[in-house]
């Protein structure tokens, strides 16, 4: 049996009344590539800004096998039964092609907070390009908002740019470390190090304790020579382990504390209004970009010009501009 539609007004009330199902569809309604539902789900989005932004934004990164998936399940838990607030986890990786099929993958790999009536588990929307993803996310990040979510947890791999995109839409980014990992300071670990607030190191358990507060020190040192960042927020370095849950309280309670500290220091909306402005700007360029892209005229001219490039008839950039011309 065919699905009815649901109208905008239906859409919202749903969202506005928690009503999961209808979240659920909302945001399946804002993953739509269909230009209908882009427009509904635009019109849904106007409406349920206002009731959205009271929710703390917290962005979890580090390398696979670092152990998020098993320390969202444990911090999450923590957070619904001990804390007694609703949560979201929200994923943004690029690398992966979920489909439908991986969706239970994904509830399997947390379990416990699958089942749990506080939380919401939403995968990665699948999308051909990170601008693409991240829009997407941040959408739904809003209507678990609208939809009274208090914690929404947004997990990247640590790999590419997406740690980027996710740093945008948080307020708070937490990133998980391995002890022993080698190299720990080189290129790209460390430009993730300067843009986190926190830092954990994982597995902090039997054999593995003395190794992982070896690398706490390490860690620390790392972070003294860099500069304080804008936020005026000194990042600490923690261990935690999801296996004994030994140090996931402290976590919440410094997450608790940064909130408190970049809220009175008027950081928190100083920076959602920086991310808006970045906002504002991504969604331009990921619309021009999509509407180059589906451009009748566009589609056509793009094939010809792909074949002149690739025989060596044109060059690209000419190729490029003689197409954007016709845009
Ligand atoms: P992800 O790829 O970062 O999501 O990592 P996973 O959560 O899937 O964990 C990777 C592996 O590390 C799994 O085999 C977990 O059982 C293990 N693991 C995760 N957290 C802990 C922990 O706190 N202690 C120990 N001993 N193992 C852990």
């Amino acid at each position: 049996m065919a699905i009815r539609r649901l109208s905008v007004q239906e859409y919202i009330d749903g969202i506005l009344a928690g009503d999961r199902v209808v979240l659920s569809r909302a945001i399946t309604l804002v993953e739509s590539r269909l230009e209908a539902d882009r427009l509904a789900a635009n019109q849904v989005l106007h409406a349920i800004l206002p009731h959205t932004g009271r929710a703390k934004r917290i962005g979890i990164t580090g390398v696979p096998g670092v152990g998020k998936s098993t320390f969202i399940e444990s911090f999450g838990s923590y957070i619904t039964q001990q804390k007694g607030l609703k949560l979201a986890v929200l994923a943004i990786d690029p690398s992966s092609q979920r489909t439908k099929g991986s969706i239970m993958g994904d509830k399997t790999r947390m379990e416990s907070l699958s089942h749990d009536p506080k939380a919401y588990i939403r995968p990665s929307p699948s999308g051909d390009s990170l601008g693409g993803i991240t829009r997407k996310t941040r959408e739904t990040m809003l209507l678990c908002e609208a939809a009274g979510f208090d914690i929404i947890l947004i997990e990247t791999v640590g790999v590419g740019q997406s740690e980027t995109a996710v740093r945008s839409m948080t307020d708070f980014f937490l990133l998980l470390m391995l002890a022993g990992a080698g190299d720990n300071l080189q290129g790209m670990k460390r430009g993730i190090m300067e843009m986190a607030d926190a830092l954990t190191i994982t597995k902090a358990d039997g054999s593995n304790v003395q190794k992982a507060l070896n690398a706490k020190i390490e860690y620390e040192n790392a972070i003294h020579l860099f500069p304080l960042p804008p936020s005026g927020w000194a990042t600490p370095v923690s261990t935690c382990s999801s296996m004994t849950q030994e140090g996931i309280p402290e976590l919440w309670q410094l997450t608790e504390k940064y909130f408190d500290f970049a809220t009175q220091k008027g950081w928190l909306q100083k920076q959602r209004q920086e991310q808006n402005k970045e906002w504002l700007h991504e969604t331009i360029k990921q619309t021009l970009l999509d509407r180059f892209y589906e451009n009748p005229t566009i589609k056509q001219a793009l094939a010809v010009c792909e074949n002149a490039v690739e025989n060596g008839q044109q060059d690209a950039v000419s190729a490029a501009y003689e197409l954007l011309n016709k845009f």
